[in-house]
């Protein structure tokens, strides 16, 4: 049994020893400016447009509808900022939903401030959202949309084609952060439908600090970082080549292997929670079975605090996470969790678990057994627990 057990996949994930591999020779080598015209630079500038060409393909892009930016984060705040300012004469609203990443949530708040109008959907029980909810939400001066794809908490996905579809019917635009889709799920955005689309690269493999925009031809989409002409004047700043060649390599890595990758993955998901929810007690999952990221668990224990079961489980060499990264540290129960209607008490004893394609069938074991003993040596030190053994207090909230 290894030291570690890495269960934070969402989080971020290891690089692959061949994208560093790829990536090595642009911080020393070929480190020109991409913008110069010797062939020092010339040599960079060939690198970003065959990386460019590389990962178009893989979602059936034209080449140059990628913008690459600095984090999914960017491409999420481009999108939404900037597009609603540059169709501002049309409309002042947005409507999201309210399971997004905070990249893409306080970006939306932020607009809000601004003076622009967002209408928030709720999803259900299960996480997931309704296209009529959606369709009815279009108003005469909504500009565009915006929903993830598949949610880095509770791993739901959402029916993005159907309701790009629906807001193409209205004349919407449609924006998806599948930072957390990519290369788990079929991302096409031909197929799609989708007018933007952010990703980013170390959430499949890649370096930390690249992802992109996609943005359909023929959208005006204003600038969100200003500067000079890089990214066809859409996008300031001298390129990460280095990590755009990067997040180049690991796509290619991550689409070669896509159909074994997944298998294993869901493979080990289900065992994971089949064991979960029969060997644990007052367990419940977050989020429905069905469509469902490959590689995501999440569960809430009731009478047991997330923190301390994280910590815990971390002794015992368990890896994960109570949240989003960005949440824990905060005391404040995710608004995910919240958003499937559990009560903050629940909420708080909650725990993602997102696995890789190095996870094995031993490991899953192993962690299961470390749930089983935390979650009982927890639930003794418990005085909800107690009172609950005493009949004081019922189990309201655990229900499947
Ligand atoms: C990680 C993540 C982001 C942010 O990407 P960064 O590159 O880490 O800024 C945005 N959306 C989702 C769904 C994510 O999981």
């Amino acid at each position: 049994m290894p030291r570690q057990i890495y269960l934070d996949n969402a989080a971020t994930t290891a690089m692959l020893p061949g994208a560093v591999a790829d990536m090595l020779p642009f911080f020393t080598q070929h480190y020109g400016n991409p913008s110069s015209l010797y062939t020092l630079g010339q040599d960079a500038k060939t690198a970003i447009s065959d990386s460019r060409a590389r990962i178009a393909k893989h979602i059936r892009a034209q080449e140059s509808d990628i913008y690459f930016t600095g984090s999914g984060t960017e491409a999420d705040n481009w999108a939404l900022k900037a597009t609603m300012e540059a169709y501002s004469s049309k409309g002042r609203h947005l409507i999201t939903s309210s399971i997004e990443h905070h990249a893409l949530m306080h970006s939306a708040e932020w607009l809000e401030k601004q003076g622009f109008e967002v209408t928030w959907l709720p999803v259900d029980n299960n996480g997931f959202l309704n296209p009529a909810d959606f369709e009815a939400a279009i108003r005469p001066d909504t500009v565009m949309a915006s929903i993830i794809m598949a949610n880095n908490e509770i791993g739901t996905i959402q029916p993005i084609k159907e309701m790009a579809a629906i807001a193409r019917r209205h004349g919407v635009l449609f924006h998806t952060d599948a930072v957390q889709a990519l290369t788990h799920i079929p991302v096409d955005v031909e197929d799609l439908g989708v007018d933007m689309l952010s990703a980013s690269a170390h959430k499949f493999h890649g370096p930390k600090g690249v992802g992109f925009l996609y943005i359909r031809k023929g959208l005006k989409t204003k600038n969100f970082i200003h500067g000079g002409a890089q990214e066809r004047k859409r996008r300031a700043g001298t390129e990460n080549v280095p990590g755009i060649v990067g997040m180049a390599s690991a796509m290619d890595w991550c689409m070669e292997r896509f159909d074994e990758r997944n298998a294993h993955e869901t493979e080990l998901r289900d065992h994971l929670i089949k064991r979960v929810l029969t060997e644990v007690e007052h367990v419940r999952l977050n989020g429905g079975h069905e469509p469902r990221l490959p590689n995501n668990a999440n569960f809430s224990f009731e009478f047991v605090e997330g923190e301390s079961l994280l910590l815990t489980l971390e002794q015992k060499g368990v890896l994960a996470s109570s949240g989003s990264a960005c949440a824990s540290g905060s005391l404040d129960p995710s608004h995910v969790l919240l958003a499937i209607g559990l009560p903050h008490e629940i909420a708080h004893g909650s725990l993602r678990l997102s696995l890789g394609e190095d996870t094995t069938m031993a490991e899953i074991d192993h962690t299961v057994e470390a749930i089983k003993e935390v979650v009982v040596m927890l639930r003794r030190m418990s005085p909800l627990y107690e009172d609950f053994l005493q009949g004081k207090k019922p189990i309201s909230a655990v229900k499947q």
